[in-house]
């Protein structure tokens, strides 16, 4: 089981798989008021950087789940790192449906809400886990500026203009959802750029390494192509943030 390999190509050298730069994970940790020993459900771990350092700053404690083998070995390896290993575990797994056995003080879900079919089936997966007066976290994209056609929304890698809201209408989207928004940290342009950008040397260094792979002409395009579709697009007209959701 794993997840497509041009993103395990791609993505290896990140820490963060979203638009979000350390400070900005930091931020949103802080902004939480984690206490210690507070347990952390997180579906999509990716590398595993929010629960490893968050597990560091504030000592909580939780479980990651991520279907890249490769990402989820990267997670343990950070455990060791950051010398959390007792705090935090990792399980290289379909997070689709998961339910922890023991409720949760927070139960998140950041940039893979396709896990449970978008944001609204996600945060009914979530709050499954999660204990009464806990918390939720989406990391969900919202239109910065909306894309004047569809072929701009194309361009930002969305299938059509209607895949995402602008961002008053996502809080009030929870809102009608029955929770309270009691937290946000927003992605800017330059967060776009460490998450899109640092793709582009990763690609580079692995073409330069592996020129007879059979993804080398695919890694190639999206090299070639990919910069200018960045600033062009995405840079411009996507916005991302994570929200921080309480039941009404
Ligand atoms: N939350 C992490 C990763 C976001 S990228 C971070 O912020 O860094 C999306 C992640 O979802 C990837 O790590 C990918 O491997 C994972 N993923 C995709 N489908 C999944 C599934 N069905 N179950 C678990 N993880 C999945």
């Amino acid at each position: 089981m794993d997840i497509p390999r041009i993103f395990n190509i791609s993505e290896s050298a990140h820490r963060i798989h979203n638009p979000f730069t350390p400070d900005k994970l930091a931020t949103l940790g802080t902004a939480l008021h984690l206490e210690s020993g507070a347990r952390v459900l997180d579906l999509g771990s990716g590398s595993g950087e929010m629960l490893c350092t968050w597990a560091r700053d504030h000592g909580i404690v939780g479980t990651g789940i991520d279907m890249s083998q490769l990402f989820t070995e990267q997670a343990k390896l950070r455990t060791e790192e950051l010398g959390v290993t007792h705090q935090v575990n990792f399980i290289h797994g379909d997070a689709a449906g998961y339910v922890s056995d023991e409720k949760v003080d927070v139960a998140a879900c950041l940039g893979a809400t396709w896990i449970a079919g978008g944001a609204t089936g996600t945060i009914e997966l979530l709050a499954q886990s999660l204990r009464a007066g806990g918390v939720i976290l989406i990391g969900e994209p919202y239109w910065r500026l909306l894309p004047p056609t569809e072929d701009i929304a194309k361009g930002c890698l969305a299938n059509s203009i209607s895949d995402f809201l602008l961002l008053p209408e996502l809080i009030s989207s929870f809102g009608h959802l029955g929770y309270d928004v009691v937290e946000m940290v927003l992605a800017n342009q330059d967060s776009w750029d460490r998450y899109e950008a640092a793709k582009w040397l990763t690609m580079r260094r692995w073409l330069e390494a592996n020129p007879d792979d059979e993804l080398a002409n695919e890694v190639r395009a999206q090299l070639t192509s990919e910069p200018e579709r960045h600033v062009t697009y995405t840079r411009e007209y996507l916005g991302w943030g994570v929200f921080a959701l309480m039941p009404r």
